[in-house]
C-alpha cells in the first residue's frame, strides 16, 4: 500500500514522473534524477517499507530476485566496466529516502566520479 508523502511510492503510482528501467508487479527500477555515475539506477519494491530493518523476507526476497536481470540491461544499455550495489539504511547511514532501495552504480574507471 502506498505510503502517505513517500516520493518513492509516488513514483510507483505514477503521481511523480520518472525514467524507468523495469517494472513488474512487486519492483519497480528507475534512473535516479542525481546521477553519481551513467545509468545510476534504483530498485524498489512496490511494497512501502522503510528500509532493510522492516522489509518482510518475501518482499527483500522479490526485490533481491529481480536485482541480476535489471544489473544486467544496465550493463547491456551502458557498458560499464563494473556495478556496485549499495543500500543505505537510516540516517547516519545517508539513507535520504525512507522507502527501501538498493542503488546500482554501473562503473567506468578512474574518471567516473565515484568514489
Ligand atoms: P539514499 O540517499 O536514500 O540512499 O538515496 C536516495 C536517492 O534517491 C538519492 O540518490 C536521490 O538522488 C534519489 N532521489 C530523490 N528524490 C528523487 C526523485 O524524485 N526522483 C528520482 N529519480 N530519484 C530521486
Ligand atoms: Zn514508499
Amino acid at each position: 500500500m502506498a505510503h502517505e508523502d513517500c516520493i518513492f511510492c509516488k513514483i510507483i503510482d505514477g503521481e511523480i514522473p520518472s525514467a524507468k528501467v523495469y517494472e513488474d508487479d512487486d519492483v519497480y527500477a528507475f534512473l535516479d534524477i542525481s546521477q553519481v555515475t551513467k545509468g545510476h539506477t534504483l530498485v524498489i519494491p512496490k511494497t512501502h517499507t522503510k528500509n532493510i530493518y522492516e522489509t518482510p523476507p518475501e518482499v527483500a526476497g522479490k526485490l533481491f530476485e529481480r536485482v541480476p536481470y535489471i544489473a544486467n540491461a544496465i550493463k547491456k544499455a551502458y557498458q560499464p566496466a563494473g556495478m556496485n550495489l549499495l543500500n543505505n539504511n537510516e540516517k547516519l547511514a545517508d539513507q535520504s529516502v525512507f522507502h527501501l532501495h538498493i542503488h546500482l552504480l554501473p562503473r567506468y574507471g578512474d574518471e567516473d566520479g565515484f568514489s
